[in-house]
């Protein structure tokens, strides 16, 4: 165990070597085989700016611009840019954030706190949006009516009916996380605004490669501001715009609508605080590196790296539909690659694939579909890709020679019986002691039988297991 507070400071080599070495146990962010929390571009000398920018301005604090105007020019030129990427027009005005989950938190209460006289503000959302829309609606107090999907996407009509005199909000994505599909957005939009509700379209994962994919000809709805009824659009720049992590971009259609995101307070002893986001000190550092990574790869780069995942995300989809066993589960219409299982259990076939170096995101049942597993395309993986095929017919030929999961007997479960003894127990029975995670099946089965809140406890308890203060 590390102590991270010696009796005596250790020398920066050290720490350096000490840090490198529990990077090693993390997997690849790099290199195109890790399809989930981690986007690559795979371009030379770009990590290299990215960190130098960072350090340059990580002291710098975001609480007051007019102490920092470095950090407001940056702030307004990645809002300007995305802007222009997003159908923005001479009044559109925005903010950057610290990641896609405030984004939504601030779209959300942007639009409550503008609706102060309704008491029980609500929020209307198709069920293949963004959890963080739910963690939002949760936060702010406000009620989620979540509209079953038709087919992949929102169905315009059920979302116009879930729409009364308390929704302040109605919300899409452009595209889905879990699917990959981008939702009717123009017919949500003009319902939206025929009911003056608000309408935000969540393009935090797709916002910085949707543009660039329709440039080079794809096929996809219009998604962004340019669209009549859209009031807010949130895109997250350390995803697809390849800027290190803590950076997303809430715009909105005109300062009026962003007014009420903005938290002031002037009623105590200290300085008057004015928070356009949620946290009041924040860092210059991701800023820099999302300003320095934008300028360095510029439009025709982010235009080059769309066409190389679109080219992967071709050959990983023939790659599918080619091999017995798995199935297309989405169409693969943007940079997701969402596929299922057919006679082989998925969840084996997810360790096979990450025994063979491929680390995909398995994706639990939800209502009527079935598990299925998530791969997030990117650029670092064109290189990759022609290698997946026969990695994947023996990842699946593994599987089923394994056959399907056999839970071991497990006492009754509900939310309300599992407290630390057992979850301890629990993890120490399905092997879970020795921090090793790659083996996953039997672990991923039994959540999957699990319904929702009895999930949430699962994993609410063995996160709360691992986060416990190391003593050196
Ligand atoms: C990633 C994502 C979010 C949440 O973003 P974080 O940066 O993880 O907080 C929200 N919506 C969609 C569609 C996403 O892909």
């Amino acid at each position: 165990m590390i102590d991270a507070l010696p009796e005596k400071g250790v020398p920066a080599e050290q720490v350096l070597a000490e840090l490198r070495e529990m990077r090693g146990g993390d997997l690849p962010t790099h290199g195109g085989r890790l399809f989930a929390y981690v986007y690559d571009p795979a371009l030379d000398g770009l990590d290299e700016l990215a960190r130098t920018a960072h350090a340059i301005s990580a002291h710098v604090n975001g609480l007051d611009p007019t102490a920092f105007p470095s950090l407001l020019a940056m702030e307004n030129a990645l809002v300007g840019a995305a802007a222009k990427l997003l159908g923005g027009g001479a009044e559109t005005v925005g903010s950057v954030t610290s990641g896609g989950t405030e984004s939504l938190i601030l779209a959300v209460k942007a639009a409550r706190d503008a609706h102060p006289e309704i008491a029980r503000p609500r929020l209307v959302i198709p069920s293949t949006a963004h959890a963080a829309f739910a963690k939002a609606a949760h936060y702010l107090r406000v009620e989620l009516d979540v509209v079953p999907v038709k087919g992949l996407t929102a169905d315009p009509q059920a979302m116009a009916a879930a729409i009364g005199p308390d929704t302040v909000l109605v919300a899409a994505s452009a595209p889905s996380y879990a699917h990959g599909v981008v939702d009717p957005i123009p017919a949500l939009a003009a319902i939206a605004r025929e009911r003056g509700v608000r309408f935000h379209v969540d393009a935090c994962f797709g916002g910085w490669i949707l543009p660039y994919l329709r440039r080079l000809g794809a096929d996809l709805p219009d998604f962004d501001l340019s669209v009549p009824g859209v009031t807010s659009i949130s895109a997250d720049l350390h995803k697809y715009a390849y800027a290190p992590k803590g950076v997303s971009i809430l715009l909105h259609a005109s300062e009026e609508l962003r007014r009420s995101q903005y938290f002031a307070y002037a009623d105590w002893p200290g300085y008057t605080m004015i928070n356009p986001v949620i946290s009041s000190t924040r860092s210059g550092g991701p800023i820099a590196a999302a300003f320095a990574t934008l300028r360095s790869i510029g439009d025709a780069g982010y235009l080059s790296l769309a066409g190389r995942t679109r080219e992967a995300v071709r050959i990983l989809a023939e790659a599918v539909t080619e091999t017995d066993g798995v199935r297309l589960f989405a169409p693969a219409e943007t940079s997701v690659v969402c596929l299922a299982a057919d006679g082989v259990d998925l969840f084996v076939l997810a360790d096979e694939l990450a025994a063979r170096g491929w680390h995909t995101q398995p994706q639990m049942a939800y209502a009527e579909l079935p598990p299925t597993i998530h791969l997030t395309v990117t650029a670092a993986v064109r290189d990759t890709a022609p290698s997946f095929a026969p990695d994947l017919a023996d990842a699946v030929a593994a599987a089923k020679s394994r056959g399907p999961i056999e839970l071991p007997p497990l006492p009754p479960l509900t939310p309300s019986t599992v407290t630390p003894e057992l979850i301890a127990s629990l993890a120490e029975g399905l092997g879970l002691g020795s921090g090793d995670f790659s083996r996953m099946a039997v672990v991923n089965t039994v959540l999957n039988a699990a319904p929702p809140p009895l999930r949430e406890a699962l994993l609410t308890g063995f996160l709360s297991h691992l986060q416990r203060p190391a003593h050196g």
